[in-house]
This record gives C-alpha cells, structure tokens and sequence, in this order.
C-alpha cells in the first residue's frame, strides 16, 4: 500500500535507514528487484523527492558523507531527476505535444481495443507484466528495472503507443514526475538518444526481479517509431526581484518545503495551498501549508478554483502571490488556468532552488554532458537556499 502520509519526518526516517546502503552496495545491487514485501537495495525516497519533502542535495550529500567517493553511483541516480527536469524546462514542446496525444482521436481509439484494456488491467498472459500492473495500481510505486521492462514490453511487444504508457504510469505512481517519466517512456522508445531504445529480454527480468519471473514472447526488435520534428529549446527564464508588496506564499505539491521555505527576508501575509491531484498528494501539501502558516503566524486558505483564490486574496489584502519555482507540468497547468481566468489581475513571483538553476541550464544535451556539474552541485554552499534578487 501507498505510504498512509507523506511527511518530510518520515523522509529523513528513511533516508536514515537507508543511508549504509547508499554506497557499494547500491552501486552493485540497484537493480536487482526482489518485489514490494522485501526491503530492496533502493531508497523508495522517490515520493518524497518528487513533492520536495526531502531535497535532492540532501540524499546526495548524506550519501557522500557516509561513503564518500563509493556513493557516486546514488549521487548519479539523484541527479538524473535533475537532469530530466531540466532537459523539460528546456524543451516544454515535449510535454505540450504529449498532452495533445492524449486528447487525439487516435489515442481515445486506441483506450477501447483489446490490447490497451489487457495492458492496465494486467491481463495480457506476460509473466512480470501483469504483476507489474497490480503493483503500481495497489503501491503506486514499482522498482526501477520493472519500470524499464514495463515500458519496453507495452512499446516492443505490446505495440501500444508509449504516450499511453507513460499516463498510465503518471495516473499511479505517487512519485507521478511529468520530466522523469515522460523522458523516460521516450527513452524506452528509442526518441530521447537517436538510434537508441530500451528491449527488455527475458533473461535481464529473471535476474532483476531475483528468479521471480521468466516472460516468453518478447519483442526482440524494436517498433517502428512514427517520425517527429525536434522540439524546440526554449530559454530558461532568469530570476525575477523579490515582490515589494507583501505576499501570499502559495504552497503546491511541486515543492513542500525540502529544506526550508527560506522566507525570513520576504513580507508573507497569508499561506494558500493548491491542493490538486492524488488523495495523499493533496493531503501533504495542506498539512505543510498549515504548519507553515503556524509557523509564520498566519491563516492558510486552500484553494483549486479561482473563486477560491480570490476570496484568500481578500482575506490577506493583497494580489500578489510568491511561490517556488513551477515546473513544466499538470501544477503549473492547473495554476495558470486559475490565474489566467477572468478577473483582476494577480502577480506571481516565483523562486528557483539554487540546486535547480544551477542543474536545469547544464541539462541540454545528454547526460554525459551534464555528468560534469554534479561536482558543481555538491560543492554549492546551500543548495536548497533560492535564487533571489533584492
Ligand atoms: C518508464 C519510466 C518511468 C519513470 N517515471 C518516473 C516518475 O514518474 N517519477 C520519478 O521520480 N522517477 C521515475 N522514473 C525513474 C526511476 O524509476 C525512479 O525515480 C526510481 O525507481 C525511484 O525509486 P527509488 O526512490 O527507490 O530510487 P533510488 O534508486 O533509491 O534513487 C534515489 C532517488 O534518485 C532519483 N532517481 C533514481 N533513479 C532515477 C532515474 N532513472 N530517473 C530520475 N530520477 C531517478 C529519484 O528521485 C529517487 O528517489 C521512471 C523510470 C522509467 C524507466
């Protein structure tokens, strides 16, 4: 079952339990997969990395500080959700054109055939698959091998377009992360590196998943791909000046505090949190809302309409709202769409992590070109401070 709250305390908790493994072990063992009841040589951080819980910068600098040069490995892994981020932000073209598949007549035909309804409903007769299927939809995780062999299986075999996948993981997944997981469902197809795709082969799932599963009749060549153009690469915005008005610090599930809200040099006068998306997901982001307006010495108000945001407005006085950074993704469609319907206009300010603006524009190309700044990030002085400008 999912985890019953998501707290930052049970973050640390685990990363805790976790950490002596975070080194040679984790570099050996990562991807052996021994199913949901045994305690794994991974983390199982990701839900809480996803909502920024815990920090990225945390897990890499606990692990370097236990293992040193041994944990590089983790640091890897950590980094590639940094690096997935940014190559997002950089190319939101890829996300846009996936959503618009989703609303294609040709996806909606390809939802009712036999093939689509045997994929999610974990029927298909494919050994490992369709035990994959009914752990993601009763733990909303699955291990990171599962999820390469998954996606392989739905694309290669299965032959169902990976836009469908790739929904159907972010429908269930509580670590849902709209970079990671599109990018990777391309990778898997073979359109993130040219000439590349991820075939999963009876023999990898027998040794990943420790002996439980031996799958017959897998795809040993690759779909065709439909052709694409390449998406665009759009600038990274700079960082805006600190509002002068006083603030309303709006709390949403892209950022649940990691580290501290670092809000000491800004006027806050009232804590609003957008609470959308899956029960435990909206559950977080209200309860550090209210925790952090504690904290302040303020009201929270939740809102997911603009009704609602308008009557917070009200209450605190003010039309402008600080909140951090929002990345390509369902959170910041769901805020503009509040934001740009009719009414008075209201200022957003957002802040970017330093992790983030330091990690984003290095993710152009591959990630062996972003290898380099991952020295960079564990060398910053404060990682989870932001980016502002007086
Ligand atoms: C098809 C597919 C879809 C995926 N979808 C998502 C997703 O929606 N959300 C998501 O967070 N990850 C996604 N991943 C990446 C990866 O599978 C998960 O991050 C990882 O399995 C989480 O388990 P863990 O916390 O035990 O990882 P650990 O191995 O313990 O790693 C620690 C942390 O590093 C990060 N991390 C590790 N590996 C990766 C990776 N390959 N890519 C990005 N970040 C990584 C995660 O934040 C993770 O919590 C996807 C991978 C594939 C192949």
């Amino acid at each position: 079952m999912p985890p019953e709250g998501l707290t930052r305390a049970q973050a640390l908790e685990r990363l805790e339990t976790f950490l002596p493994r975070a080194g040679s072990a984790y570099a050996r063992d990562r991807n052996i997969d021994p199913g949901p009841n045994d305690t794994g040589h991974v983390s199982k951080l990701s839900p809480y990395v996803r909502l920024r819980l815990i920090g990225e910068w945390e897990l890499a600098r606990a692990a370097e500080k236990a293992h040193g040069a041994a944990a590089n490995k983790f640091i890897d892994e950590v980094c590639w959700r940094s690096y997935w981020r940014g190559y997002l932000e950089m190319r939101p073209a890829l996300w846009t054109r996936y959503v618009d598949y989703l609303l294609s007549d040709e996806a909606e035909t390809t939802r009712q055939t036999d093939t689509y309804r045997a994929a999610v409903y974990g029927q298909t007769g494919i050994d490992a698959f369709d035990v994959w299927t009914t752990e993601l939809i009763t733990t909303g995780y699955l291990h990171n091998h599962a999820r390469m062999s998954f996606a392989s299986i739905w694309v290669h075999t299965l032959r169902l377009p990976w836009q469908l996948g790739a929904a159907f993981f972010l429908e269930h997944l509580l670590d849902g992360d709209e970079a990671a997981n599109t990018l990777s469902w391309r990778w898997v197809a073979g359109l993130h590196t040219p000439g590349k795709v991820y075939l999963a082969s009876t023999e990898a799932i027998t040794t990943c998943s420790a002996g439980r599963f031996r799958p017959t009749g897998l795809a040993r060549t690759a779909a065709p791909l439909a052709s694409e153009t390449l998406a665009p690469v759009v600038a990274l915005p700079t960082a805006q000046p600190s509002p002068r008005a006083p603030s309303v610090l709006v709390v949403t599930s892209e950022d649940l505090g990691a580290d501290g809200f670092r809000v000491a040099q800004q006027s806050i006068v009232g804590v609003a949190a957008l609470v959308t998306g899956k029960a435990p997901v909206a559950a977080a982001t209200a309860s550090v809302a209210q925790t952090l307006a504690q904290q302040i010495g303020t009201e929270v108000r939740l809102f997911s309409s603009r009704a609602e945001l308008e009557s917070a407005l009200t209450a605190f006085e003010t039309r402008t709202l600080l909140t951090s950074r929002l990345p390509v993704g369902l959170t910041r469609t769901g805020l503009n769409s509040v934001l740009n319907d009719t009414g008075e206009p209201i200022r957003l300010y957002e802040r970017t992590r330093l992790w983030d603006a330091i990690a984003w524009p290095a993710a152009s190309r591959g990630f062996f070109a972003f290898r380099p700044v991952i020295a960079h990030l564990m060398a910053l002085t404060d990682p989870g401070g932001f980016q502002d400008k007086p």
